[in-house]
């Protein structure tokens, strides 16, 4: 028995033009098997009426701190330095693995509601992330997390080791274990190379931040004489691959370095703009070769998971930003938020286009709201007029798990019920 999309509006993500065409999308298993103007059903075919719906591949969230929904419009309005050090980590510090369940359920939930089928996370009690995210139908490059100094990081290598040793390639891939040092200033010199190390020996890919804020960048150019991507090629970080979050500051030289070692970046336009850390050259990043992807960050310096508003963001700033309106066009910005975070996760090989034995994780827009009329370009209309609340069904790994809007893989009473009772007694915190 086959599933049969029939009669949407395609964009399926696999030239470098924009294309759409009007056809059907054929799965069969966790695949995609056929894309085409008109596929002959069997009797036994499960068909579903995509005829006012674009359908499209499923968005990747290439950066995010999944649990820290918990946190979510907590404190706002600061510096990241600010921020972190007087509200987020005295908050973070109470978390229990119960509440990482319930703030990782919670993020699934409006991860899947906006579309999105898989993300790439970076926080901590990961086993409870990796529960709630095999729970929820989606795929996720899970980080292991290192802070600290060396002494730490030695300590933690076999708890690390066995998170790996856990999880990697569950469920025939859909969980990834990635290693994720958390950025220049919270991890030293040595805890950043056994990070390299971890992610040589075990083969994965290494997920940081780098160049966030100005602060971080003059911060490493007054201790080191070197921007924080030299001071990482210097490490050897570079020798292993790397997605790396933010990349705001990186000078001219930092760009040409990234590219010709394929460095890939992930843009995150709302959390960049919100704590004032300024604005990425993704234009940049892009005529150099550097594959771009699209993240939220945590919904923390968000203050959600919208992978929508981040395509719209990325897009108007970057323009207002070079003065040129040709900048991140909406296909450049479809591409970050699809084929681009498959670059950026190692999975290009498997999601971010609807073809032929490609995974099928595909999302339907319902076209049915006054914003898509005229469709004139369905490209321009995603990137331009879609909001995460369009999207109608969600198909992850050839399984249906968003039906009109109805997630039928996580329990909502639940997830809001657990959310609410963490959350609880976050807010007593100064
Ligand atoms: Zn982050």
């Amino acid at each position: 028995m086959k599933t049969i999309i029939q009669g949407a509006c395609i964009i399926p993500m696999t030239g470098d033009e924009p294309t759409s065409i009007t056809g059907d999308i054929a799965i069969q298993g966790d695949r995609i098997i056929a894309v085409g103007p008109e596929i002959a059903a069997a009797g036994n075919d499960r068909i579903i009426d995509a005829s006012r719906c674009i359908a499209m591949p499923g968005l990747v969230n290439a950066h995010t701190h999944l649990a820290m929904t918990l946190l979510r419009n907590c404190a706002d309005d600061l510096d990241l330095f600010t921020w972190l050090n007087e509200h987020i980590w005295p908050r973070e510090a109470l978390l229990t693995p119960d509440d990482i369940y319930a703030g990782s359920l919670l993020g699934l939930a409006e991860l899947i509601r906006g579309g999105v089928t898989t993300y790439a996370d970076m926080y901590f009690h990961q086993d409870e992330t990796v529960r709630a995210t095999l729970e929820s139908g989606i795929s996720a490059n899970i980080g292991a997390t290192i802070i600290g100094d060396e002494e730490e990081t030695r300590k933690r290598l076999p708890v690390l080791k066995d998170l790996h040793s856990r999880w990697n390639q569950a469920e025939n891939g859909r969980i990834r274990i990635d290693v994720a040092p958390h950025a220049i200033y919270t991890c030293s010199a040595g805890s950043l190379t056994l990070a390299r190390d971890l992610a040589a020996s075990l083969g994965t890919m290494l997920h940081i931040h780098l160049s966030e804020s100005m602060k971080e960048h003059q911060d490493c150019m007054q201790a080191h004489g070197k921007t924080p991507a030299e001071y990482l090629y210097d490490l050897g970080i570079f020798e292993v691959p790397v997605y790396a979050a933010h990349c705001v500051h990186l000078s001219r030289e930092d760009v040409s370095l990234c590219a010709k070692l394929g460095v890939r970046v992930v843009h995150n336009p709302t959390s960049n703009l919100k704590l004032a850390n300024g604005i990425a050259p993704v234009q940049r990043f892009l005529d150099a070769g550097i594959p771009v992807a699209l993240g939220t960050d945590g919904a923390s310096s968000n203050n959600n998971l919208n992978v929508f508003e981040e395509m719209h963001i990325a897009s108007v700033v970057q323009k207002a930003s070079t003065g040129d309106p040709k900048s991140l066009n909406a296909y450049d910005t479809l591409r970050a938020a699809t084929v681009g975070g498959a670059k950026a996760l190692g999975r290009e090989h498997e999601i971010g286009m609807l073809k032929p034995g490609m995974m099928a994780d595909l999302i339907l827009i319902s076209t049915d709201a006054p914003h898509f009329v005229p469709l004139n370009n369905p490209v321009s209309a995603v990137v331009y007029s879609a909001q995460a609340s369009d999207v109608a069904t969600v198909i992850a790994r050839g399984k249906m798990i968003m039906r009109n809007r109805e997630i039928l893989t996580l329990d909502m009473e639940e997830v809001y019920a657990r959310a609410g009772s963490s959350a609880e007694k976050l807010r007593l915190v100064r």
